[in-house]
């Protein structure tokens, strides 16, 4: 083990603007979700090019499942969630009693495979939800090619993708169902923990608002800050509680401002690393179209032939005083999933190979030109030198 951390895997990149913004935020006598929360969902839509209605949540788990939700998905029902996600994406159908069918992904991206899409769906499909793993857009023309003609509805985790285009334009603005991002405290812009859900249909946003708050017709702002509003409101449905507070919102707003230039440095960092380690016998990450990657993740494909595997690769980096994760072990092999659908390995050739030699490299837009000259070095030294891994990887 080292001593010391020379790169940690991420380090937000928050500024005095947000600090202030909270510090405002504090001393305006409203915490929660209010107008700092109205001014981040504003300016969302604004970021994303309008013809959208954004709803803001306290994290993009529960964008997901107001989603599934306002589509009307619930027993019987079946969604189709690629295998290499995270197990938010797939816990969600299960809150509302539907059934998850989970795919395998594509070799180049590891997105979705819309011809596993294809073959797995069943006459209780309802909606299929493309993960932007990494923050590469996944192939939405296929994807909704697929999908059209059975009445599939798709609802695109976009944890990873802000921002991320596809063919020119954001995710997010692609007219699918709703499209989710998430501001959990590592992601590209952050708010600690939070979300947003994004929708070309009034219904959805209006049904998300509704049940994003107990299920009550008029949310807290409406019923105390409208003037001559009163006190009474109804109840139309078991509701949840997933607004996102000001205080939240406030860090939101300021980060929002700054998403291209975060995402101008982590794309120049993804093309330093591109360069540095084209030589190494690791698989790189796809670069896609013109911003079509957001670089949340920089996940490397150790080759077979590789001086370390990728348990030895990893414990290299922590000798170095390196941060690193794995994105992500499949969801077929954890234990809930497996056994509720009796899943094999076979099926899942693809994100099965990958998560033996996948490993994710630390980006993060603040990163040092030490830090980044750190990592490079200390990638091409363990993959070029012949190194067995030495410590118990
Ligand atoms: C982070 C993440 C989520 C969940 O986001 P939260 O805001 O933490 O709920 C969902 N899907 C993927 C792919 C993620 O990486």
């Amino acid at each position: 083990m080292s001593d010391s951390i020379k790169v940690p895997f991420f380090r937000p990149s928050i500024g005095e603007e947000e600090i202030e913004e909270v510090i405002a935020t504090l001393k305006s006598g409203w915490l929660t979700t209010g107008d700092r929360a109205k001014r981040f969902e504003v300016g969302f839509v604004d970021y994303l090019g309008g013809g959208i209605e954004a709803v803001a949540i306290n994290s993009a788990t529960a964008g997901l499942h107001l989603a599934l939700e306002a589509l009307g998905v619930g027993p019987g029902d079946e969604v189709i969630v690629p295998d290499l996600t995270f197990t938010a994406s797939a816990e969600v159908v299960r809150y509302l009693g539907a059934e998850v069918r989970l795919v395998d992904v594509d070799a180049q991206t590891l997105c979705l495979d819309p011809a596993a899409f294809e073959a797995a769906i069943s006459p209780n499909t309802k909606v299929v939800m493309p993960v932007h793993y990494g923050g590469l857009a996944c192939d939405l023309d296929r994807i909704s090619d697929i999908a059209a003609p059975h009445g599939i509805e798709i609802v695109e985790d976009a944890a990873h993708a802000l921002p991320t285009r596809w063919r020119g334009r954001l995710i997010g603005s692609h007219g699918t169902a709703a499209t989710v991002f998430s501001f959990y405290a590592n992601k590209t812009i952050t708010t600690g923990e939070g979300g947003m859900l994004v929708t070309p249909r009034p219904e959805l946003a209006e049904r998300a608002r509704v049940m994003r708050m107990h299920g009550m017709d008029r949310d807290a702002l409406d019923r105390y800050r409208k003037p001559g509003a009163g006190w009474r409101y109804d109840i139309v449905a078991p509701g949840f509680k997933y607004n996102l507070p000001d205080l939240a919102a406030a860090v939101g707003v300021r980060q929002l401002e700054k998403v291209d230039g975060l995402s101008d440095k982590r794309a120049a960092i993804a093309d330093r690393y591109l360069d540095a380690f084209a030589d190494l016998p690791a698989r790189l990450p796809v670069r896609g179209e013109q911003g079509g990657h957001s670089w949340h993740l920089f996940a490397i494909r150790l080759d077979p032939d590789a001086p370390v595997d990728r348990d030895g690769f990893i414990a290299r980096m922590t000798e170095m005083g390196i941060g690193t994760s794995v994105h992500y072990a499949p969801l077929h092999q954890m234990t809930y999933w497996k056994e509720r659908y009796d899943l094999k390995s076979e099926d899942f050739p693809v994100s099965e190979d990958a998560y033996r030699s996948i490993v994710t490299l630390p980006l993060f837009p603040d990163m040092s030109e030490v830090e980044i000259d750190t990592v490079i070095a200390a990638v091409r030294d363990t993959l070029t030198t012949g190194r067995r891994a030495a410590s118990g990887g």
